[in-house]
């Protein structure tokens, strides 16, 4: 099996692929109020173009494929490519990323179709501050939507993703804890970082995944570090004491894990990112509308990824913003 490295010697081997750049939430930390200048149908690739990007991708290394957005369940049969990505030989695992608005109405052909985990967002379980980060009063119908995922073993784990802000999710931590453990979800807390379109990103306003493991080991004792020897894993993962549930921190911020990264992002208008802070993209849409084969493509992934950035400089002096906010990157 080819292996796919970049220059630091670090193998990379998942593919965030974002499949649009619409959204159906407006999160304060990701999107402004009005959306954005959404790309035209013509800029986006089809899914005859992401299917030949991830074949490609596969047959020099890549091993798990992430669905993204946007909100990738808002572009239209979504469950096709999933069934598409499915039949790639050599693919380890499929995820999908989601706000889990549209679950209720599509986790069945998404099971069906051959998904094997998800990634739910949700950053509140109460109803008001659900609606002021998500600027959409939504929650009952992301609740509706995990409830329903639930119904296929299939798809598992599922993972909830919070994004953690100072004075905001302190108070929910233990009910996101309780929550997830009698769901049997794995709960997931990841800092608040520097890709939101409004720029209102302040270093004051992360809480770290340090302080919310202090907020429940408080309350449930020493948590129980989970290690499984995979270095690229970016979540410090654990159980508890009576080994019910599990959390995840993802702490980009305080404790970044560059050194380990394996993942490179194609973006719904087929650009590819080697780092979420990357300021240069590869055009990979331009190699697949030109009559370039397979071949020429690989080298084009294999080229980008040798260059993958040495690391992101949040909180430090040579720190750029990237070149897209969140949405336009996918997450
Ligand atoms: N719409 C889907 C969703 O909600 O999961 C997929 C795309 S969304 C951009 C992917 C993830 O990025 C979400 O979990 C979201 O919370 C996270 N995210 C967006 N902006 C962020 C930021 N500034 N810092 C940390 N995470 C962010």
């Amino acid at each position: 099996m080819e292996q796919l490295v970049d220059s630091y010697g670090r193998r990379i081997k998942s593919m965030r692929i974002s499949v649009t750049d619409k959204c159906n939430f407006r999160c304060t930390y990701c999107m402004p109020a009005e959306g954005l200048p959404w790309l035209k149908k013509a800029e986006i690739l089809s899914y005859e173009e992401i299917v030949r990007v991830a074949r490609v991708a596969v047959s020099i290394g890549i091993e798990q494929i992430r669905p993204t957005g946007g909100e990738p369940l808002v572009r239209r049969d979504v469950p096709e490519l999933v069934r598409q990505l499915r039949q790639l030989g050599g693919l380890r695992s499929l995820s999908l990323t989601t706000n889990g608005i549209l679950l209720k109405q599509q986790a069945a052909a998404l099971a069906e179709a051959g998904l094997t985990r998800i990634n739910v967002s949700l950053d509140s379980l109460l109803r008001e501050k659900f609606t002021q980060v998500a600027r959409r009063d939504q929650l009952q119908g992301v609740l509706a939507g995990l409830e329903e995922v639930k119904k296929y073993p299939s798809i598992h784990p599922v993972k909830i993703n919070a994004v953690a802000m100072k004075n905001f999710s302190e108070e929910e931590v233990l009910p996101f804890v309780q929550f997830a453990r009698d769901n049997a979800f794995v709960m997931r807390w990841i800092e608040f970082m520097p890709l939101d379109a409004d720029q209102i990103w302040r270093k004051e306003d992360i809480l770290s995944g340090g302080e919310i493991k202090a907020i429940i080991e408080e309350a449930y004792g020493p948590l129980v570090l989970i290690t499984t020897g995979d270095p690229s894993e970016t979540a410090r993962r654990y159980t508890f004491s009576d080994g019910i549930g599990e959390v995840g921190f993802i702490n980009p911020v305080s404790e970044p894990f560059c050194a380990s990264c394996d993942r490179i992002r194609l973006t719904a208008d087929g650009q590819l990112r080697t780092c979420l802070f990357a300021t240069e993209e590869t055009d990979l849409r331009a190699v697949l509308r030109s009559d370039a084969s397979d071949e020429d493509l690989a080298a084009t992934i294999r080229q980008a990824v040798w260059h993958k950035e040495l690391k992101h400089y949040i909180g430090d002096k040579r720190f750029k913003r990237a070149s897209r906010s969140m949405s336009m990157i996918g997450g």
